[in-house]
């Protein structure tokens, strides 16, 4: 299995640089333009008509294959764009971005790229980019007017799983739970706290400024991006490696239906949905995937329906505590069970693992290969799971 995984670090552009990437959105934007007037988007087609018509650059012919694949990808996100709002912009690249998968070379610290027949530029990688890449196959490079991010790959071989992970999303943690019966809570209060902080400066911003309004709302949206990224970061990070470490598998929601199960018009109001949607489980989901990828660790999804209402232990359904204890009750088996601790126990069910009474969980690693159970396999005993 290929495994991907890119590095990124800043640097500062020379004006060689600057006028290559000028050149390449130009390149973009001429393809975009014989692509919209040809209706082409597949890449074989828009290469026969475009390619030659690139010669007017002076810019090597590598960059040549690339900004027609750019332009490809922008043709079709346009297309399928259109099928939903016929009176969808035209796409024109006007940000600086480059992608080069032929010319580059690493060479020691520097990296080399060709900006004419026989001319290089040379860009200087810092400590955290060479050791990301030692014994990588570097793949591509995308270069901005002031980052740099190198692709990576390497073969991983999958790992077979004696067990594994199921996690479940909350509004403010995610908790797991591993088949050898632990538990852990990741708290992401924070993440959506600093949402949440942005969402009211909006709010109160009333300056009927369009301008300032941008800058205003592009500033809290940085920082409040960059804070939450780095909490996912550390949040998906330890996950995986606890997955690699006890040789698990890893088992999620499935995100579709997430999202449908929280939209407008089931009671929970628009705060409730802004604050759960809020710190993007779904880029947690994305970094858990690479990064188990990456590592070896098999991922696979379970539907949603049912995991936060159901008892993990007999499948029957849960009384909720009145005020709004995050605690379920369950009728048949007598217990209370913490509401997370047990859609994440439902969830790694779903995955194949089931508990036994007494004895360890047994893992069913056929379900593990990415196929999910829609019939959750459910028979711990009660005294296999005290309340959280
Ligand atoms: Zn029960």
């Amino acid at each position: 299995m290929q495994a991907v995984k890119a590095v990124k670090q800043n640097y500062r552009p020379t004006e060689e640089i600057l006028s290559l990437l000028e050149d390449f959105r130009c390149m973009v934007n001429d393809c975009v333009r014989i692509g919209l007037k040809e209706n082409l988007t597949s890449m074989k087609s828009l290469s026969m008509k475009a390619y030659h018509q690139l010669s007017a650059y002076d810019a090597p012919t590598y960059y040549r294959l690339t900004a027609i694949s750019r332009a490809a990808g922008i043709l079709r996100n346009y297309r399928k764009e259109l099928k939903r709002n016929r009176s969808a912009r035209v796409p024109y690249v006007t940000r600086l971005s480059l992608t080069d998968c032929y010319g580059f070379r690493v060479i020691h610290r520097l990296v080399r790229l060709p900006v004419r027949k026989g001319e290089y530029v040379f860009i200087v990688l810092n400590d955290h980019t060479l050791r990301t890449m030692s014994g990588r196959t570097p793949r591509s490079l995308t270069l901005t007017a002031n980052g740099l991010s190198i692709c990576l790959s390497k073969e991983t071989a999958e790992i077979e799983p004696v067990g594994a992970i199921g996690i479940d999303r909350n509004l403010d943690n995610v908790t797991t739970a591993d088949s050898d019966g632990s538990i852990l809570r990741h708290d992401l209060g924070r993440a959506t706290e600093v949402k949440a902080r942005s969402r009211e400066t909006k709010r109160h911003f009333k300056r009927n400024d369009v301008r300032i309004r941008r800058v205003v709302y592009g500033k809290y949206g940085r920082i409040q991006r960059n804070r939450v990224a780095w909490l996912l970061h550390n949040v998906s990070a330890s996950i995986v490696k606890r997955a690699k470490e006890k040789r698990f598998g890893i088992v999620m929601e499935n995100i579709e239906g997430i999202r449908r199960l929280y939209r407008k018009g089931n009671g929970q109001g628009t705060t409730y949905r802004a604050r759960l949607n809020s710190w993007s489980f779904y880029e947690l989901q994305r970094q858990i995937e690479y990064k188990a990828r990456w590592e070896g660790v098999p991922v696979s999804y379970v539907a949603a329906r049912g995991t936060s209402v159901n008892c993990s232990i007999c499948g029957s359904r849960t009384t909720k505590y009145p005020n709004g204890r995050r605690t379920l009750h369950c009728p048949r088996c007598d217990i209370s069970i913490d509401r997370d601790v047990n859609a994440a126990r439902n969830i790694l069910a779903k995955g194949g693992v089931r508990f036994t009474p007494d004895g360890p969980p047994e893992v069913c690693t056929e379900a593990m290969k990415g196929n999910e159970t829609t019939t959750p396999i459910l028979r711990v005993d009660g005294g296999k799971v005290t309340p959280g």
